[in-house]
């Protein structure tokens, strides 16, 4: 191998037309201070004499047929080193075509028209993109602005089309995702590898049908199970379309429907206590993970602790307390406390049981009951099926955290690129992210335009 190519390798670029000045003592960067902030930069210098094939402008076929018309040199920012930025002053041939007398210049693969950042570079950028990081650390990072790392990564966005070809799994979760201001979109993952499928910027029922009608039929019918929350909005276009599927209600949804019923039934009774020093106030407003914790996990023949009140009782007094105060909290914990029992059995039976029973009492249960009765069908699944939203949780989790590292995007469209390439596949994204990079010149700002490279290899 020669020195030429163990330096392209150094710097990460593969064109070999790319000639290295090595200086007669064999030096071939140099380390100097650049910029207001006086930053060392390693600088390399380097020819470019590619010619064409063909004339860009009038496809003349040139093998010989072309002037030199001088040189340009133009800065091109490299891949970081060690913490140095690197750059590369190339010095590109000029040449005219002997048939329209245009001139046009040495072009490399390794660099975009209109833009010094060099492929490689681009690389680093949408590698570092794929963790959780923000864009101003990745601009610290590889020394380059964040603006022009914001602007690299909303053009990636724009270019951006979903795979509507790639084959759905036989488990999908969906879910709502919360990702601006009474902004919901819509989320499809891989029941099985939670992979992200496919995230969209809006949830109503017309939307979705949309959107999922761009998979093909043959597509769609793979799909076996289709795991949800008790969102009415979904189920219908989700039954049709995915005509195959079971729709199970995710099991941790319907416990969380009965719990926040409890929740809020002991925050409007807490409400109408006027004593805010009274036992049974702090009781209610200090404990209130107490009020929702499964009972077969709470030790009844111990006192405990209470917060509030700072005293030991047993957990059965405590419950007794409250219940004498307001039979509709009672009746409430009671049947959040039985469907945890019903789930914990798995057993549908003992669940229809309770909502045959269920007698109205004007609180936040009565609605709940109501949804559970709407939903029954897809509830038995989830009584008698093993695929649960379990993943989705953990999904919706990092999407906040991708949002929070930003400190909230202001783009969306750049917020959902981000989460895409965080939660994609990222094997897939490896692969090809760079040749599928074209070096169209965008008309507009006049830097590089992607190519939709994604919906290509996703
Ligand atoms: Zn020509």
């Amino acid at each position: 191998m020669s020195i030429n190519d163990s330096i392209l390798n150094s710097v990460g670029l593969t064109d070999k037309n790319i000639k290295f000045l090595i200086s007669d003592n064999g030096d071939f960067n140099e380390l100097v201070t650049l910029g207001h902030d006086q930053h060392q930069v390693l600088r390399y210098r380097a020819t470019l004499t590619t010619v064409p094939e063909h004339c860009p402008q009038c496809g003349f076929l040139l093998s010989g047929h072309f002037y030199l018309a001088g040189t340009d040199t133009a800065s091109y920012k490299l891949p970081t080193a060690n913490g140095y930025q690197q750059i590369l002053l190339l010095t590109k041939q000029r040449y005219q075509c002997l048939r329209c007398k245009n001139t046009f210049i040495a072009q490399s693969k390794d660099f975009m028209s209109n833009s010094t950042i060099s492929r490689p570079l681009l690389h680093q950028i949408i590698d570092l993109a794929k963790r959780d990081i923000s864009e101003k650390d990745i601009a610290y990072i590889l020394h380059i602005s964040h603006s022009k790392v914001n602007r690299l990564l909303h053009h990636a966005a724009k270019a951006y089309r979903t795979n509507y070809t790639k084959s759905l799994p036989t488990v999908i979760c969906v879910d709502e995702v919360l990702y601006a201001k009474h902004h919901y979109g819509f989320e499809m993952i891989n029941g099985t590898t939670s992979d992200l499928i496919e995230i969209f910027p809006t949830r109503t029922s017309i939307d979705i049908r949309r959107y999922l009608s761009n998979y093909d039929l043959s597509n769609r019918q793979r799909v076996q199970y289709v795991v949800t929350d008790m969102n009415a909005n979904y189920s219908a276009p989700l039954r049709v379309m995915f005509p195959n599927a079971q729709i199970i209600i995710d099991r941790f949804h319907i416990i969380q429907l009965a719990m926040k019923a409890v929740q809020s039934t002991r925050i409007t009774l807490q409400r109408t206590i006027n004593n805010k020093r009274s036992r049974v106030y702090k009781l209610l407003k200090s404990n209130w993970q107490f009020f929702i914790t499964d009972q077969s996990k709470i030790d009844s023949t111990q006192p405990r602790w209470f917060k509030g009140i700072n005293e030991y009782l047993y957990p059965q007094d405590a419950l007794q307390l409250i219940f004498g105060l307001s039979p509709k909290f009672k009746q409430d914990y009671k049947i959040y406390q039985a469907v945890l029992r019903a789930q914990r059995s798995r057993s549908f039976d003992e669940f229809s049981v309770i909502l045959s029973q269920y007698k109205p009492s004007h609180s936040a249960m009565d609605q709940v009951i109501l949804t559970y009765k709407k939903n029954l069908k897809s509830i038995r699944n989830a009584f008698l099926q093993k695929p649960s939203n379990g993943r989705i949780e953990g999904i919706n989790r990092r999407i906040k955290q991708i949002g929070r590292t930003a400190y909230g995007y202001g783009n969306s469209l750049n917020y959902f690129f981000r989460i895409r390439l965080q939660l994609f596949n990222r094997k897939h994204i490896n692969a090809s992210f760079i040749n599928l990079l074209t070096k169209k010149t965008c008309e507009s700002d006049k830097i590089i335009r992607f190519t939709s490279y994604i919906s290509q290899t996703l």
